[in-house]
């Protein structure tokens, strides 16, 4: 990378007494969140971090936490197992290493913005310009409201919720940006095209409507009729807006001249510190740049080709998943029994043996959330299969969340034994041209339940 933003100011916390979370809103240094390990704090990057400084932040973790790192779905960093006390000290050890901590309103860009051949433009510019003039609206914005720039390139966030999101579009060699509300990529409100010079305006004004609607307003509660400043919106070309398929490839691949990228994810979203201290080690001596966090629980590091090759080798045996296909990364799974008190069941053994022992079933169309409990915090969307514990047993969720109504309640502890049914169900009657999640969509709720109850 050749350039990093700098570091973010300080805010003028004077680190006690500690901000506890408000619900609804997002865990930060200065608000961590309750959950069943201790408090959890988010490490928010706004750009690319060298691997010592990765080591730094495994190290405050062990010392302050209980050594559990995640990496999130939006791709932020975060550290377990704190009390109220040492997330005190932990915000100001993290405070006091030269990151580029990003505050305020979340605006997302790709871990590989500005060094990606492939991208349509970078999006860090628009992206900075709207942090900066959203900082004129703190704390009267939604806790949650994000931003998403994609400048498009090999790591697309087309899947991430946005509440605004800008999407890069060149037409006859001149930059605009397509102007989305709420959902994602595919599911939000299309609205239109801006002008690059015109598009951080516009979200300006944007933000400043929000404020005006409440703290609560979300991308969604915006109507288009009731904004003069949507006119200025060119209509959409049939060619803008497309959402190509996610590419994001595991492994080595190049992002520009003499310049390659390194794509692994964390299992589960959650690693130990020492692996991940490991891996900064590794990766500091093979000549990697950068690295950053990165959506669905990754980390992309960027370097010279032999150097992701070779940090690639060890990423392998510290237990990294590096490769496309790896059933692992099929799976959402809180950290459950026995580290979470609310956690039910063993989410982490139980996903461990879908990946190894349900191998037909994991077949790359299906979404496996495991939660210990009903609070669904390794996947608050939809899932092809959702076991969720409870003091009754275990839920079992088609193609729903954690507060849907299940199809079948699993005596306490027999989820692998479920998952073995279901991997040969799906062996026994699937078709030649279905996935296992066509197949399980064609046999219906009923017909799972019923191979589960016989155990067949
Ligand atoms: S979903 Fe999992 S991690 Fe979250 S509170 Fe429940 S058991 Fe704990």
């Amino acid at each position: 990378m050749t350039t990093v933003p700098a570091t973010s100011p300080a805010p003028s916390s004077s680190f006690a007494p500690l901000s506890l979370l408000a619900r609804g809103a997002c865990p930060a240094l200065s608000a961590p969140m309750q959950t069943g390990d201790g408090l959890l704090t988010r490490v928010a990057l706004a750009a690319p971090i060298g691997p010592g400084n990765l080591s730094s932040l495994c190290d405050l973790s062990r010392r302050h936490g209980n050594g559990i790192l995640d990496v999130t779905a939006r791709g932020n960093l975060q550290i377990r197992g704190l009390d109220h006390q040492s997330a005190v000290d932990l915000e100001r050890a993290v405070r006091d290493l030269p990151l580029p901590l990003r505050e305020g309103l979340a605006v997302e860009w790709s871990p590989l913005a500005g060094e990606d051949g492939s991208e349509i433009a970078d999006p860090r510019p628009l992206g900075e310009a709207i942090i900066a003039r959203a900082r004129l609206l703190s704390g009267q914005l939604a806790p949650k409201l994000s931003v998403v720039v994609e400048g498009g390139g090999a790591i697309r966030l087309d899947h991430l919720l946005a509440d605004i999101r800008l999407t890069a579009d060149r037409q006859h060699g001149t930059l605009f940006w397509g102007l989305t509300l709420g959902g994602t990529a595919g599911s939000g409100r299309r609205l239109g095209l801006v002008a690059d010079n015109e598009a951080a305006d516009l979200v300006e004004e944007l933000l400043q409507h929000l404020a005006r609607l409440g703290p609560k307003a979300r991308g969604r509660d915006i109507d288009p009729a009731h904004l003069a400043q949507l006119d200025r919106l060119r209509p959409v070309p049939a060619t803008a807006f497309k959402v190509p398929a996610p590419t994001a490839p595991f492994g080595v691949f190049a992002v520009s001249e003499g310049l390659s990228a390194l794509h692994i994810a964390l299992p589960f979203g959650q690693m130990e510190a020492a692996r991940l201290a490991a891996l900064s080690e590794v990766s500091a001596k093979a000549g990697i740049l950068w690295l950053k966090p990165a959506p669905d629980h990754a980390l992309v590091l960027t370097g010279p080709q032999q150097a992701c090759a070779d940090v690639l080798a060890h990423a392998e045996k510290l237990g990294f998943i590096s490769c496309g296909g790896d059933p692992l990364a099929e799976i959402s799974a809180c950290p459950g029994q026995p580290s979470c008190r609310s956690g039910r069941y063993a989410t982490h053994e139980t996903g461990r043996f879908a990946a190894s022992k349900a191998s037909v079933l994991l077949d790359g169309s299906i979404r496996l959330h495991l939660s210990g409990c009903a609070k669904g915090c390794a996947h608050p969307g939809v899932a092809t299969l959702t076991f969720v514990g409870s003091d009754a047993g275990t839920h079992l969720v088609f193609e729903g969340k954690t507060s849907d109504t299940p199809l079948k309640t699993l005596v306490p502890h027999t989820e692998t034994a479920a998952l073995a049914v279901l991997d040969r169900l799906v062996r026994l009657k699937r078709q030649p041209t279905e996935t296992s999640r066509d197949c399980l969509a064609r046999l219906g709720p009923r017909a799972i339940a019923a191979a589960l109850s016989e155990g067949r």
